[in-house]
């Protein structure tokens, strides 16, 4: 799957099987994404490729450690790579084509704005799980296939047990 900027500067590829999604919904992804949250996903670095425009990106790191990079030409929040661990974070809204892709887990869910009123499906944590136990999520079909009555039941919880291999 490819991806790319606004100004189709900074291009990138994602290699094997179609990543899950998240949707992050605290008060610094609202800022980054301008809307709701963020929809996003990580990929392992192995599987990220830059096609083009790397040159372009700039990054910006809050002192808390969060950061947002984006391309210097549109401002298209672009990929980057997340530390100290092998996977890239990519933001979905830039891939190109038509894959028929699945939002798997919501983070967050505690901190939506009061306007975010939409209804949530997959797995909702009230914060956000562990860096690996989340990236295994998005790797793993299993994420996807789970029941939604169940998981709608545990909304708000950081209640994960089922999902565990
Ligand atoms: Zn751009
Ligand atoms: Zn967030």
């Amino acid at each position: 799957m490819r991806g790319q900027c606004l100004c189709e500067a900074v291009k990138f590829e994602v290699l094997g099987a179609a990543p899950k999604l998240y949707q992050c919904h605290c008060s610094l992804c609202r800022k980054q994404g301008g809307s709701t949250s963020n929809t996003g996903t990580v990929v392992a670095s192995e599987n990220f490729r830059w096609l083009s425009g790397q040159e372009r990106i700039s990054s910006f790191v809050k002192a808390t450690g969060f950061r947002s990079d984006f391309c210097s030409t549109c401002g298209s929040t672009v990929p980057n790579p997340l530390r100290n661990t092998p996977y890239v974070w990519v933001p979905t809204g830039l891939f190109d084509g038509s894959e028929k892709l699945e939002i798997v887990m919501h983070l967050y869910v505690g901190s939506r704005a009061s306007w975010d009123t939409a209804e949530l499906s997959g797995t909702l944590f009230e914060t956000m799980p562990e860096m690996n136990e989340f990236a295994r999520l998005l790797q793993s079909d299993r994420a996807g296939q789970s029941d939604r009555a169940g998981q709608s039941d545990r909304a708000g919880r950081a209640d994960r047990a089922d999902n565990d291999s």
